[in-house]
């Protein structure tokens, strides 16, 4: 069976492309590299010991993705693809509205002519806005604050607008907590352009000495020790969430949406505490105030896909942190080869 991974040589797309060629599925990799490099999809080769094809297409470009559905027989396609920085899509909205919105159309477009109609969708929890309560369940009520959030719940209903037209579809929508953490080998992970918005690969970047302090966005928030409280997923096992999302669709028509988290949140000192332990070397921080547009909690409640794709979280905050640190301190600039190991 052939999946088509758009957006592979991504962060969460390489990991997954790595627990497809382990299960024994056949990878084809579409991605444009705005924000990765060739040189993750040799690393997951290395990996796994196993070949994948790429195609460096973009999805707006119809011909050309119309081009590797000729030449492959696909089967499904998980659909990672697009522009995921917050404060970026508040300054360049027609930039993620085009990218993210007219890339995932064209996607479906051609999928149709080639009767292709399994898809597992990266969505996220910012779908939820601001939650009333945690955990946050998947009936929970939806908004968005920002371009990139309202790409994401238009890009949802979308896709429900899609199976109500013709049932042939079957769609998975994966709403992602934050993932974090690295492959066990320490040869791949998140390499993210300029100075990280996110608070992992930003703690990772002060403990190898590229970046000088970490800034906890706020410490008067209500919950426990008054920093955000987030659900810190580690990245191999969201990848192992969407091998089990492919084996859903099979056997499983319809469209449905699941969570994948951990259940628990921790604070930003939660995450500064563990990640020390990690790296044995104190983490440099400063308080400053709150982050425009953040909430005080966010985390699943993970039970529907416990339930339904027989998928849980197995790796620990201690783990995640762990191998972001192996990954980081292996490569401190990322894809831009300092040394190869192996
Ligand atoms: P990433 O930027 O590392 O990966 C996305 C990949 O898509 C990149 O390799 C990029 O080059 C490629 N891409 C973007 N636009 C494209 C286009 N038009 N044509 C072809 N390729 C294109 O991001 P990621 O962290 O791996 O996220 C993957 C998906 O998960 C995204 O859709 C993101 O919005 C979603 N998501 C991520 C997080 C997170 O915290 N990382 C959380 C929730 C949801
Ligand atoms: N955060 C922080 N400093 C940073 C980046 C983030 O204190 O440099 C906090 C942020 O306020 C939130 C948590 O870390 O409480 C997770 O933020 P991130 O941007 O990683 O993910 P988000 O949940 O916002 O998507």
């Amino acid at each position: 069976m052939t999946i088509l991974v758009t957006g592979g040589a991504g962060y969460i797309g390489s990991h997954t492309c790595v627990e497809l060629l382990n299960t024994g599925y056949d990878v084809v990799v579409v991605d444009n590299l705005c924000n990765s490099k060739e040189e993750v999809l040799h690393r997951v080769k290395k990996i796994t010991g196993k070949e994948l094809k790429f195609y460096k297409v973009d999805l707006v470009n119809k011909a050309e993705l119309t081009e590797v559905f000729r030449k492959e027989k696909i089967d499904a396609v998980i659909h990672f693809a697009g522009l995921k920085a917050v404060g970026e899509s508040v300054s360049k909205p027609l930039e993620y509205y085009y990218n993210n919105i007219t890339g995932t159309l064209i996607l479906c477009e051609v999928m149709m002519e080639f009767g292709v109609y399994n898809i597992v969708f990266s969505s996220s929890a910012t779908v939820y806005g601001n939650p009333a309560t945690v955990p946050i369940r998947e009936d929970f009520p939806l908004s968005a604050t920002n371009p990139y959030g309202r790409t994401k719940l238009m890009l949802e209903e979308i896709f429900r607008d899609l199976y109500q037209s013709d049932r042939r579809w079957n769609i998975v929508m994966l709403r992602y907590f934050n993932p974090i953490g690295a492959h066990k080998t320490g040869l791949i992970g998140e390499d993210p352009k300029g100075i990280p918005n996110n608070i992992a690969p930003y703690i990772t970047q002060v403990a190898v000495g590229k970046l000088d302090i970490l800034g906890v966005f706020g410490d008067d928030y209500d919950t426990p020790d008054g920093s955000g409280v987030r659900d810190y997923i580690h990245v191999v096992d969201l990848s192992i969430g969407h091998v089990k999302a492919i084996e859903h669709i099979q056997h499983n028509p319809g469209i449905v949406v699941y969570n994948l988290g951990t259940g628990k949140g921790y604070s930003v000192f939660d995450l500064i505490k563990a990640f020390s332990k990690a790296c044995r070397k104190d983490i440099p921080y400063v308080i400053k105030p709150r982050r425009v547009g953040d909430i005080a909690a966010c985390y699943a409640e993970p039970s529907l896909a416990r339930k339904e794709l027989h998928w849980s979280a197995q790796r620990d905050l201690d783990e995640m942190c762990e191998d972001a640190w192996r990954w980081q301190s292996n490569y401190p600039n990322g894809y831009q080869n300092d040394k190869e190991i192996l």
